[in-house]
């Protein structure tokens, strides 16, 4: 969409979307290939944009930086905008304030923060540092698009020098409930300076009723008005636009590869491979988010619980590495790992081993093959802003598989009438579910599995940031099925609980 073409897009996140890769004697960037690198790509090139961020480690060793970014940008289409950070800014700012305060309470993993006012400061310098870049490589008729929650106060900042810009946000992870937020010593800080974006995007109703709440309880002279997929709040003389946009993937790049010939050849080496056992699938960053021993202890109660789950099944996990630098991961990895042994050990016979665990990333045709082959995703976090696993497991499984997803992923709410819903805190509930998605006859799962596929489709990435920027320009936006709240059910009862 093109609203107003003289004004150019600017998308403004922590990192940029590319990689650096050395080519002879100098280097050349690559763009990146997530589904918000191809949706935002088209909309960037056409209105003309920038895309503003850091570069990630190792950026002053090279010489050729201007270079090979120019060189990028001209391939395709619009240009990119490094933030140099510092070592010390990296810590206080990335590993400290975003990843040991904002990431762990906003998932409501209290246990997991660390309020140290140094992260606080650091965050607040880099985020002016951000405002900064934006202010000198952009003009003020351009729409400028903030991602996520490392840089919440960017807006703030970019209004003290530029009152009349406009400004969005989108918070891809969760929000929290009041009594959660109210532990962040910097709350009403926060509450203000999302207060200065002009619109306002989070992923689901949970988050927004949250985010709602606290402006109620903890700002109380902020006034809300109307009601459905936008509302606004008004803050003395701004009006601020609040709104509900689920992110979705590019459901037809993935369709379409999962159709290809490189990855049916790998799913026909893996099914030989695997013989008849049904495969469960995982497949997760390393993050205390994902529930990975929670997963784990579910998987030994149902080989416990079902040994007619013996030499039939295997819990397949990919654990890709992630935040290393942060000490809670590595010993995450730890406890992760000997999970997987002591059920490998216990349970494994000759020619049967449980689990397959794989520690690291995967190439893309080779996840697309698993996703084919599963039968059942096991997708259960403690809570995620969305997760984009659940909905690439149904674009690309031909249908003979099943959905488990966590009630508290952000997806729930879109995909709760054809997924099995679990809370992954309910080991034995999760055991009882993958037995019955696992033994679930394949006709059963292909009706399923079309509803999923259908939704995945129509709410896809590209429907995603016309829905944003749509609301951005003030276009009227209809409802859609699946954006209301969803509520967990009582209907999880396992065989042998009173
Ligand atoms: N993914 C990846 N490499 C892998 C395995 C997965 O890039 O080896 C991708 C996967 O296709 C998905 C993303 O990582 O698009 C994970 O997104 P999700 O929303 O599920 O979780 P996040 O990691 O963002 O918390």
């Amino acid at each position: 969409m093109n609203p107003n073409e003289s004004s150019r897009l600017v998308v403004v996140s922590n990192r940029l979307p590319i990689v650096l890769e050395k080519s002879g004697s100098g280097h050349v960037v690559k763009s990146g290939t997530g589904g918000l690198v191809r949706a935002l790509t088209p909309v960037l090139s056409h209105r003309g944009g920038v895309w503003i961020g850091w570069l990630g480690y190792g950026e002053d060793e090279v010489a050729d930086l201007k270079e090979a970014l120019g060189e990028g940008s001209r391939s395709v289409g619009y240009d990119f905008e490094p933030v140099h950070l510092s070592r010390q800014e990296v810590v206080g700012f990335y590993l400290g304030y975003s990843n040991s305060i904002v990431w762990p309470l906003f998932h409501d993993l209290l246990g997991y923060c660390s309020f140290d006012p140094d992260y606080w400061y650091t965050y607040l310098h880099v985020n002016r540092k951000y405002a900064r870049a934006v202010h000198e490589t952009t003009r003020s008729g351009d729409y400028v698009w903030v991602q996520d929650y490392q840089l919440i106060h960017l807006g703030a900042y970019l209004r003290q020098v530029d009152e009349k810009r406009k400004i969005g946000f989108f918070l891809h992870i969760p929000f929290p409930p009041l009594d959660i937020f109210v532990r962040l010593p910097w709350r009403a800080q926060i509450l203000r300076a999302l207060l200065a974006y002009d619109l306002l995007g989070f992923q689901t109703w949970r988050d927004r009723r949250n985010f709602l709440t606290c402006l109620q309880q903890l700002l109380p002279e902020v006034r809300i008005t109307g009601k459905g997929t936008v509302v606004r709040a008004e803050a003395g003389d701004r009006t601020v636009s609040i709104g509900t946009f689920p992110i979705g993937i590019d459901y037809r790049s993935f369709a379409s590869a999962s159709g290809g010939e490189d990855v049916r050849a790998r799913e026909t080496e893996l099914r030989s491979r695997f013989g008849d056992c049904k495969i469960v699938l995982g497949i997760d960053r390393l993050d205390y988010t994902k529930g990975l021993p929670e997963r784990l202890q579910a998987y030994k109660n149902a080989l416990e619980r079902y040994p007619d789950l013996h030499r039939k099944v295997i819990l397949l996990q990919v654990v890709v590495p992630s935040r290393e630098e942060v000490p809670e991961y590595g010993s995450l990895k730890g406890r992760v790992e000997s999970l997987v042994g002591s059920i490998n050990g216990k349970f494994g016979t000759p020619g049967w081993v449980p689990i397959q665990y794989h520690y690291r990333s995967i190439p893309q045709p080779e996840l697309i093959a698993l996703y084919r082959l599963a039968k059942m995703a096991f997708v259960t976090p403690l809570k995620d802003g969305m997760n984009l696993v659940a909905k690439e497991y149904c674009a690309c499984n031909p249908g003979h598989g099943t959905l488990v997803l966590s009630e508290f992923a952000g997806a729930a709410a879109q995909l709760q009438r054809g997924a099995m819903l679990v809370n992954p805190y309910d080991i034995e509930g999760m055991a009882d579910t993958l037995h019955a998605a696992v033994m679930r006859p394949d006709d059963e799962c292909r009706v399923r599995m079309r509803k999923l596929k259908e939704n995945i489709r129509k709410q896809d990435i590209f429907w995603w940031v016309d829905r944003y920027l749509r609301a951005a320009f003030d276009r009227a936006l209809g409802d859609f099925p699946g954006q209301e709240e969803y509520l967990p059910r009582m209907s999880l009862q396992g065989p042998n609980r009173e």
